[in-house]
């Protein structure tokens, strides 16, 4: 199971998640929602996240979420931060793409 970052990450500047993290799973761009909005911000990348945690006491506005905790206004989030990085989520139970950025490696 991923952490995952919701809205109040936006306009951070320090990165102070990325900094904290010990492997390169937090990176920057924008995904396109369903909903039509254009979502920019940083993301977790599902599939390399080690759930250690280390990210989420350091985020300044309390963006980051283990991913069975995020608030149910932001649920779609999990959805978000798996299709920035091409991957689908089961988690909320929808599959449906969205598209995205995704950053090379
Ligand atoms: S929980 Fe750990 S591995 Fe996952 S994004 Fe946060 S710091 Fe990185
Ligand atoms: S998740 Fe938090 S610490 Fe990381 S860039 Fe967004 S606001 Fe900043």
């Amino acid at each position: 199971m991923a952490y995952v970052i919701a809205e109040p990450c936006g306009g951070c500047k320090d990165r102070s998640c990325v900094t904290a993290c010990p492997l390169d799973c937090i990176h920057e761009g924008w995904v396109a929602g369903e909903d039509g909005k254009v979502y920019e911000q940083l993301f977790i990348d599902p599939g390399e996240c080690i759930h250690c945690g280390l990210c989420e006491p350091e985020c300044p506005v309390e963006a980051i979420f283990p991913e069975d905790e995020v608030p149910p206004e932001w649920r779609h989030f999990v959805r978000l931060n798996a299709a920035f990085y091409g991957a689908t989520s089961a988690a909320d139970g929808s599959e449906s793409p969205v598209s995205s950025h995704v950053p090379s490696r």
